[in-house]
């Protein structure tokens, strides 16, 4: 019977052996993890914080034990595999309570060792109440200190993700919270606009926040006890702490692989598409590898729990014969989504920033509907921004952010960059609708009439961005606001002029707009404006739209 070998008893590597004992009842089947736990939910971790999971031992899915009753796994934690030997088809395993190495062989070995927090390496780092929240030990870590020493202020070093769920939970949990971004908004994958009313929500709920902030070094406390007191930013500012947790990143862990002379790139172990190494007897999965981008084909790093589970069930398929063509794997588009305070914010394939950067030149289009319908309670618009390829239509980027109903157009609009769809397939969707979940023109509906517009040329946008209000005046364009004056008068673009839309066609008439002179128009969220758009083109006016509306310059875009 075969022999497999797994290094890493987490999200990768339990999915590729249990998988592996679903397909073959007789193989050897044993997973080796050099910390103290298998088959945890890190995801779960920063809920764990404030007690919304109030118990971590919740956070283990399941024990050593339990891998050996249900699936006769042998699982051994607190056990770090050194060297593999390729020649010998053999692993070093260093087990900490044990004095002398020993050798495991494998026929097929899958590595699955994730990645480690990235500590960037400035003066004070190292001081004992600065720490890394990847695992449940530093979890019990930097709750036993809290604890322990009553703390009342943290400083989060990195905006990402794990930044901002720590950060909110550890400002439930009453602390000061303070995050330090290097970036000039948190949550890096998506765009400014998007990321913008985050800002808003941390600092309503009481989070000092500093954007642009480059982290010089951290301050040692002045009773000389090992502990760091202040992060030191370049500008000389120097934010205070208690505590202080390191979230900027990861990095993926190739050293046993690269030793190993298996192939590695700056992105991580390079595997084809049935997950295998430049060795096909050892296979590579989850956050230690690189992967072909979805929408790009170029190489990227998705460190997410979702392929990682995949790319392990794929490994356990390749060996055991399983494996066909249609499950080649096909590439990431990132799919994220992540909860700040009262706010979600997701992104499925790229922002409209990193597509620019990439030199692939998108179009785009943001709406503002409601999740469901306006006249059923607690409606609340979502901010839905959606990128795709000139000419084709294909679908590049989805970025979302709201209050409600976020997650599932991001689901939707993944499943439809993964399908290869285009911005018209977007309006041929039939989604669920009753009014408590949705609209009959669902917000993906929105976003697919107003991006294939753009896209056939039937309107002109103008995106928020793009807005320069001292050209504008310089060639005597005209910008009409085309909200009611109650609207108006609450803020409007400098220079703007306010004819609300249904007084449009009579102002026209009347001579109101010039029709030598090129006109802006702009309502709240986009759709007055549209409808502003078409009546001016058919008088024949040299019309753009703004997209996103007036709520799209005012969030920042
Ligand atoms: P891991 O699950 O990290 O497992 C790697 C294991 O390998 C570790 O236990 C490590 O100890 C072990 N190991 C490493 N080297 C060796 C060795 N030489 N010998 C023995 N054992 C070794 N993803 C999402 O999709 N959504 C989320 O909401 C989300 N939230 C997260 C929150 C936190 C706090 C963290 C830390 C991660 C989060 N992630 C999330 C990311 C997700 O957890 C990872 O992408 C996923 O766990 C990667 O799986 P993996 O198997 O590659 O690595």
């Amino acid at each position: 019977s075969k022999r497999i070998v797994v290094v890493g008893g987490v999200a990768g590597g339990m999915a590729a052996a249990t998988r592996a004992r679903r397909l073959d009842e007789n193989a050897s089947i044993t997973v080796f993890d050099k910390g103290p736990y298998t088959g945890f939910a890190n995801c779960g971790i920063p809920y764990a914080l404030d007690g919304v999971i109030p118990n971590d031992s919740s956070l283990i899915l399941q024990t050593p034990e339990g891998f050996k009753n249900r699936f006769n796994i042998d699982v051994h934690v607190n056990a770090e595999v050194t060297k593999i030997d390729r020649a010998a088809k053999t692993v070093e395993v260093k087990a900490t309570d044990e004095k002398e190495s020993k050798q495991y062989p494998y026929d097929s070995l899958i590595l699955s060792q994730g990645a480690e927090a990235f500590v960037p390496p400035v003066d004070g780092i190292q001081a004992s109440n600065v720490f890394t929240l990847q695992t449940i030990p530093e979890l019990q870590s930097v709750k036993n200190y809290i604890a322990a020493n009553s703390c009342k202020s943290v400083a989060i070093i990195g905006g990402g993700f794990i930044g901002l769920e720590a950060a909110e939970n550890l400002r439930l949990h009453g602390l000061d919270v303070s995050i330090i971004e290097y970036m000039p908004h948190v949550f890096p994958p998506v765009d400014s606009d998007i990321a913008e009313p985050i800002h808003s929500e941390l600092r309503k709920n009481g989070i000092q926040l500093y954007l642009n902030a480059r982290m010089q070094g951290i301050e040692a406390a002045p009773e000389g006890n090992g502990r760091a007191s202040a992060i030191v930013l370049s500008d000389g500012i120097k934010v205070p702490f208690d505590l202080a947790i390191v979230a900027v990143g990861v990095r993926p862990r190739v050293s046993l692989a690269q030793e190993a002379g298996l192939q590695v790139d700056r992105n991580g172990v390079v595997i084809n598409e049935f997950m295998q190494t430049s060795d096909p007897d050892i296979y590579a999965v989850g956050d230690m590898i690189c992967t072909p981008h979805r929408i790009t084909s170029r190489p990227m790093r998705v460190a997410l729990a979702g392929p990682a589970a995949r790319q392990g069930r794929l490994a356990a398929d390749k060996i055991f014969g399983y494996a066909t063509a249609a499950s080649a794997y096909r590439g990431n588009i990132g799919t994220s989504a992540c909860k700040v305070f009262d706010l979600t914010v997701g992104i499925a394939g790229l922002s409209v920033k990193v597509l620019e950067d990439m030199g692939l030149n998108p179009l785009w289009v943001t709406v503002h509907p409601p999740d469901h319908a306006g006249y059923y309670p607690t409606a609340h618009p979502i901010t839905l921004k959606v990128a795709f390829e000139p000419g084709t239509g294909r679908l590049l980027g989805a970025q979302a952010i709201g209050l409600a109903g976020v997650d599932k157009r991001i689901d939707v609009l993944a499943t439809a960059m993964q399908g290869n769809m285009t911005i018209t397939d977007l309006t041929h969707l039939e989604l669920a609708y009753a009014p408590p979940y949705g609209s009959a023109k669902d917000p993906v509906n929105m976003a697919g009439y107003v991006g294939s517009n753009v896209l056939a040329d039937d309107v002109q946008v103008v995106h928020a961005a793009e807005i320069n209000i001292q050209a504008l005046a310089a060639k005597g364009t005209q910008i009409v606001d085309v909200r009611s004056p109650s609207e108006f008068s609450k803020g409007h673009l400098p220079n703007a002029v306010n004819i609300p839309v249904n007084n449009l066609r009579k102002a026209v008439e009347a001579g109101s707009l010039d029709q030598n002179k090129d006109v802006v128009v702009y309502c709240q969220v986009g759709y007055r404006g549209y409808l502003a758009y078409r009546i001016l083109k058919h008088k024949g006016f040299n019309v753009v739209n703004l997209d996103g509306g007036y709520k799209a310059v005012s969030e920042g875009g």
